[in-house]
């Protein structure tokens, strides 16, 4: 597929993103606007996030951030997906971006992009509790995708620099997600 072509499938993408249930926001942005920085995934092992080494789609148990940048640097686009409502329905809405960003990454891979990759926001929360031990296996592998802040993304910067900057409002939450393309 060349440049135009992408582009014009990346619209697509775009318009199926924008109608999956709860979506509030949505922009095709170019990675080059993604701010990765290693102090979000610092935050991640040491600011006393409660999920850390519990979910497997959180650090320790996902790819190195030095991985990550070597993948990621392989792409040009990406769909950035907002799901925004009560603060007192946290957890439902952070599973409607789950589903949006899994949706878009399936509808991704049917356009011509094979390596259509979806990162959610938060800790995966498909399952009430992720099993734990040594040889501790996910569950849900199919549909699991591991965070934009597990993978060291500035979420709240990345959001400002392409004009989706989040309001902390009181009572208010906002997901983010993401579907690099290519
Ligand atoms: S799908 Fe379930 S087992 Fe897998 S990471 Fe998510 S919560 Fe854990």
């Amino acid at each position: 597929m060349d440049l135009i072509q992408k582009f014009e499938n990346a619209r697509k993408v775009l318009e199926f993103a924008k109608d999956c249930e709860g979506v509030s926001k949505v922009k095709l942005i170019e990675t080059r606007d993604i701010v990765v920085d290693e102090r979000v995934r610092f935050q991640c092992s040491h600011s006393g996030c409660r999920e850390y080494g519990k979910r497997l789609m959180c650090p320790p148990f996902v790819p190195e951030m030095e991985e990550f940048k070597k993948v990621f640097s392989n792409y040009i686009f990406a769909v950035l997906i907002q799901v925004s409502g009560p603060s007192c329905d946290v957890l439902r809405l952070a599973k409607l971006l789950h589903e949006a960003v899994y949706k878009t990454e399936k509808k991704a891979f049917s356009l011509g992009f094979p390596f259509a990759a979806g990162l959610i926001g938060g800790p995966c929360s498909l399952c009430e509790k992720c099993p734990t031990g040594e040889n501790a296996k996910c569950i849900k592998r199919e549909k699991a995708r591991p965070s934009m802040e597990a993978m060291g993304i500035d979420v709240i910067k990345t959001c400002k620099k392409v004009g989706m900057e989040i309001e902390f409002k009181e009572g208010e939450v906002t997901w983010t997600g993401l579907v690099l393309l290519d």
